[in-house]
């Protein structure tokens, strides 16, 4: 499908532009669910359960049972492909995993059907406060961070999203004070029509997932920015100062609505804002209650007491104290929050160390962004000291940004799956060894061999993970289970 046949979603359809509307609207409407994944039943339920005439389609078999449930339910359902039924709709809904390139959603839009992410229907819903993070890379580790602090803080919440269930299985026992912490993807953001969050929070934009958005790097950019295009003056805009390609955006919607974005940076000292300045964390951020007095800065703590390392958590960290302040908690819970938060698996998740040689998975690195990140982690400081065990699914992947760090920090690089042949093309004259390995265990075992006691060997892909395992979960578990064999 080339540029010109692809539809893209109206960035202001002409559907009602009111979630008050769009909820009462509900009732009696014909809707289809695309997906039948657990986002995807979930708004199914909901729906239904709001009195929506409510079916259900998905191009995949069902697993046994899902629609005998579906249908206990009052939701009618068809698996294996889609029939003419699935666009006799009033509307449909989107479950995350699909793509708004998948041929059924390419016909509703072309028919000038609305369109809705799962996600804006939850909202419609929502009572209380919604804080939004999105981003490229880091959304699972930020948002489960801001959950940590709302839980030290004894602050009403849930962590939804992409992470843990689905906003929809959670609306219908919210009350206004509990806030809603969602993990939101470039897939979702596509189709948000009125979703507004309270706070939103945009971490970076960088290449991932083009397959999906036709190639075109400006597409997938705006469905990010989708997060806060429904803001208003007195919410809470957070994005990243150093990301130029937020910074630009952010900046010039912002001066256009007359909202004041909260920035946070590792290079620059934003105010309003979160940065770092000779190692310690300052917050310069509007004292509640009293609009337009000068900004205070707080110095809140040493960077070195931050429980997740690396640059690239820094910026979580930042962010996530943003995001605190926004809800009026205290600094020594932030504080201590920040200092305590125990990490997510497969995100630089050290498994052991075996003969002085650390073993770290990082499995969750499905693009060159995230290993870019993980490797500028390591110091380095006497000389190269990094085994990288890369590859996978390719997604057209450009390693040309690794070079400089693989020169500098990678003893050797052991490639692995269908990605192999180009990361040993790009980055293997940089460095002195490379090894390709057609298994994990086999991976390991070349990597302990150029590994030395005080090194690390680190699995950060920069590929998906399906042309040798289930997901990046099952690769992760996978070399967890086989170093603890070692
Ligand atoms: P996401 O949910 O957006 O995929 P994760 O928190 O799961 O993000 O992290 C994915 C990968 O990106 C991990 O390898 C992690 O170490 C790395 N990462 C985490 N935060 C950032 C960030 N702010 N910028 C770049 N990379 C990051």
């Amino acid at each position: 499908m080339t540029v010109s046949e692809l539809q893209l979603p109206p960035v202001r359809p002409d559907a009602p532009a009111s979630a008050d509307a769009l909820r009462q609207s509900v009732a009696g409407a014909r809707v289809t669910v695309v997906g039948g994944a657990r986002s995807g039943l979930a708004v199914a339920r909901l729906l239904a359960r709001r009195g929506a005439d409510v079916f259900l389609t998905d191009a995949a078999p069902a697993d046994s049972g899902v629609a005998d449930g579906l249908a206990k339910d009052g939701v009618a359902s068809e698996f294996g492909g889609h029939t003419a039924r699935a666009l006799d709709a009033d509307w449909l809904v989107l479950s995350p995993g699909v793509p708004s390139t998948a041929p059924l959603v390419q016909s509703a839009l072309r028919q000038k059907r609305p369109v809705y992410a799962e996600i804006e229907v939850a909202s419609w819903f929502c009572p209380g406060p919604i804080v939004a993070v999105t981003g490229s890379n880091g959304k699972t580790t930020t948002t489960s961070l801001i959950g940590h602090v709302f839980e030290t803080a004894g602050r009403k919440h849930v962590v939804a999203g992409n992470i843990g269930f689905p906003f929809s299985d959670y609306v219908d026992d919210l009350d206004a004070e509990t806030a809603v912490v969602l993990e939101v993807s470039s897939f979702q953001l596509d189709h948000v029509v009125t979703f507004r969050p309270a706070v939103s929070v945009l971490l970076n934009v960088t290449p991932d997932h083009l397959d999906r958005y036709d190639h075109d790097f400006g597409r997938y950019a705006a469905a990010k920015f989708r997060v806060f295009e429904n803001q208003q003056p007195g919410d809470w805009l957070v994005y990243s100062q150093d990301d130029e390609v937020v910074r630009e955006r952010v900046h010039s919607w912002a001066a256009e609505r007359g909202l004041t974005p909260v920035g946070f940076s590792t290079e620059r000292e934003p105010s309003p804002g979160a940065f770092a300045r000779g190692g310690r964390i300052v917050l310069a951020l509007p004292a509640h209650g009293a609009p337009g007095a000068p900004i205070p800065e707080e110095d809140l703590m040493p960077t070195s007491d931050l429980a997740l390392t690396g640059r690239h958590n820094l910026y979580n960290s930042l962010a996530s104290a943003i995001v605190a302040r926004a809800m009026e908690i205290r600094s020594d819970v932030v504080r201590e929050s920040l200092t305590s938060f125990e990490g997510v698996p497969h995100r630089l998740e050290t498994v052991r160390t075996v003969g002085g040689v650390r073993y770290v998975n990082d499995s969750k690195a499905t693009n060159v962004n995230a290993v870019w990140y993980a490797l500028e982690s390591f110091p380095a400081t006497d000389g190269p000291d990094v085994v990288l065990i890369a590859g996978g699914r390719d997604k057209g992947n450009d390693y040309e940004p690794l070079r400089r760090l693989a020169e500098d920090k990678l003893k050797g690089i052991v490639a692995i799956g269908e990605g192999a042949q180009a990361i040993e093309d790009d980055l293997g004259p940089h460095v002195p060894r490379v090894a390709r390995a057609a298994s994990m265990e086999e991976a390991i075992q070349y990597a302990s061999l150029m590994a030395e006691s005080g090194d690390t060997v680190l699995l950060s892909p920069a590929c998906s993970s399906f042309d040798m395992f289930d997901d990046y979960e099952d690769r992760g578990d996978t070399f967890k289970r086989l170093v603890r064999a070692l």
